[in-house]
């Protein structure tokens, strides 16, 4: 299977799965199960890297009984939804959830509540994923880490047959694979905020879904933000539930726990610094929190303050698309995007359809990883098996970052990372969002993906992130300019109102010119098809 050279490494693979997060780990081992030869290969540690390890998942998690359980959760999330999720697509990942994740209790001791009941529910990131990396070695998955994947090769039909990458710990040599099909399961992005383990989080998959032909969907609600002592990166939120909060001059804010607070507390940071004390966490959480969440308290010991009775600074990081939803549009379950051979899975694909246009972090995202892995593992290994063997010449489709359009030049990257996160996070361009302010985002961000794709051609890891921030970035702008209305994490100061005639989710796509459209019912759309919306 495997044949090195000094110059490339070549593998061969049924189901190469891209990304060895919570989804890329779940698909490997159901491609595994269904007969597939897998490799998978992730830009870190398959087991560290990523959201996942640094979380503390917790899942959606309700079993068939009692009767009318799962009706009424579905019927909840539908309503929370605002028109964009579908009960259908509910009902199948919170089946998948309840079937697979006990299956994992070969690798992970789960947890018992005080009746002595097993707690499927929430598990601690870190042994979650050393068990799904166990998993998937257990089943044979050849893992590649630290091998980031730069581009997707395509066949002359243009299905997808393979991907390119570099080996980090290997002098940076390169390797091919050539795959029966692909699944992207690269994550989303936070654009560079300090979300607790995002930072490798570029938008990778996104970049490469898009230069095969893929659309995004739901792009438009990146506008996330979760609470974190200010100056640290522990964006893990249950505590914050029994939060009471003070301005500089030590009064007491009125920001009651509700689906609105962060918009409060963006407000009052606006205005200027504000503190915290979790006074209010009852005793059995306190005596707990070490347990569900060791990482949490590890701040407050570095920084000798005790939390129950001390006030601190707190602040609000970007989630972008991991606790938001956007992310390349999927056709069903399975992962099935527009270009045959390639699935998504995980916060690489779009979860409209599965937590609506709010955020589905707390349960639905976990259990989307999951199942969406699950699903695309089994399809895939499908595609690959009934893919004839051709031995043809694949294509490279990486253009931006790799292979410039006009005269190369060095590119200051780190410049380039600074500006999209000034476009993506302040509040005041991308939660409380106007269409002048977007207007002007979208020039900046045009300006930065003609330089790129013009002058870019180191090829490395870091300038191909930069493109996929760039690229992520302007489809988020793009798609909020014309969602004219506010509607769940989309708010438009400009358009406060939610409007019945944007019930619905919008495409977006191109990389030398964006477009969006309106994802009706009948268009299958296709690469290159998407309308503008009137
Ligand atoms: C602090 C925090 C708490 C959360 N808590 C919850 C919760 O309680 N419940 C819930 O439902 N959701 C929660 N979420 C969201 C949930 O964790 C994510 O939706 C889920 O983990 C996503 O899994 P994933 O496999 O898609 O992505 P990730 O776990 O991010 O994995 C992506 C992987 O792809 C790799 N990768 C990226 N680019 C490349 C490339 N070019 N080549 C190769 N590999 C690449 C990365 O290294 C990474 O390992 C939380 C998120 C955070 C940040």
């Amino acid at each position: 299977m495997v044949s090195s050279s000094l110059e490339e490494l070549s593998l061969t693979a049924d189901v190469l799965i891209v990304g060895g997060g919570m989804a890329g780990t779940w698909a490997a081992t159901s491609a595994a199960q269904a007969g597939a030869k897998v490799v998978l290969v992730d830009k870190g540690y398959c087991g560290t890297s990523g959201v996942t390890a640094a979380a503390g998942p917790g899942h959606w998690w309700v079993p068939p009984d009692p009767p009318g359980a799962r009706d009424a959760a579905v019927a909840n999330r539908v309503a929370a939804g605002l028109g964009l999720g579908e009960a259908e697509w509910m009902y199948r990942i919170l089946d998948q959830t309840w079937r697979t994740l006990p299956t994992l209790a070969r690798y992970y001791k789960f947890g018992v509540d005080d009746e002595g009941r097993v707690n499927h529910r929430a598990v601690r990131g870190p042994e979650y994923m050393r068990a799904l990396r166990q998993q998937v070695l257990g089943h044979g998955v050849t893992v590649l880490d630290h091998s980031p994947v730069l581009e997707l090769l395509a066949r002359s039909d243009g299905s997808i047959g393979g991907a390119r990458g570099l080996r980090r710990q290997d002098g940076g040599r390169s390797y091919r694979i050539e795959a029966g099909a692909v699944i992207l399961a690269a994550g989303g992005t936070s654009f560079l905020s300090h979300l607790l383990g995002s930072h490798t989080n570029t938008g990778d998959g996104y970049l490469m879904a898009a230069e095969a032909g893929a659309e995004m969907s739901g792009m438009e609600f990146t506008a996330a933000y979760t609470i974190a002592p200010a100056h640290s990166t522990m964006t893990r939120s249950m505590a914050y539930s029994f939060a009471t909060y003070y301005d500089a001059e030590g009064r007491e804010l009125d920001l009651p726990f509700g689906p609105d607070q962060t918009i409060h507390l963006a407000r009052a940071l606006q205005r200027g610094p504000v503190y915290c004390s979790l006074h209010r966490l009852p005793d059995d959480i306190k005596a707990r929190l070490h347990t569900i969440s060791p990482n949490v308290p590890l701040v407050f010991d570095r920084w000798g303050i005790d939390p129950y009775r001390d006030r601190f600074e707190v602040t609000l990081h970007n989630d972008g698309t991991i606790r938001g939803i956007g992310g390349v549009r999927v056709f069903d379950t399975d992962g099935t995007t527009s270009v045959p051979g390639l699935f998504v899975a995980g916060d690489n694909a779009s979860r409209e359809k599965v937590a609506g246009a709010i955020s589905g972090g707390g349960n639905v995202n976990s259990a989307w990883a999951l199942s969406s892995g699950v699903f695309a593992g089994r399809a895939a290994a499908r595609v690959a098996r009934s893919a004839a063997r051709r031995t043809e010449r694949l294509q490279p489709l990486g253009r931006t970052g790799l292979r410039p359009g006009g005269r190369p030049q060095t590119l200051d990257v780190a410049a380039i990372r600074s500006s999209v996160r000034a476009e993506m996070h302040p509040f005041d361009k991308n939660l409380f969002r106007t269409g002048p302010g977007l207007a002007a985002s979208s020039r900046i961000l045009e300006d930065l993906w003609s330089e790129v794709a013009d002058r870019g051609h180191a090829g490395t890891i870091a300038l191909r992130e930069a493109a996929s921030l760039v690229a992520t970035a302007r489809w988020s702008v793009a798609t909020a300019a014309v969602r004219n209305e506010s509607r769940g994490l989309h708010r438009r100061e400009d358009f406060p109102a939610q409007d019945p005639g944007l019930a619905a989710r919008l495409l977006s796509g191109g990389l030398e010119r964006i477009q969006v459209a309106l994802d009706r019912p009948s268009a299958a759309a296709r690469p290159g098809q998407l309308e503008a919306v009137p």
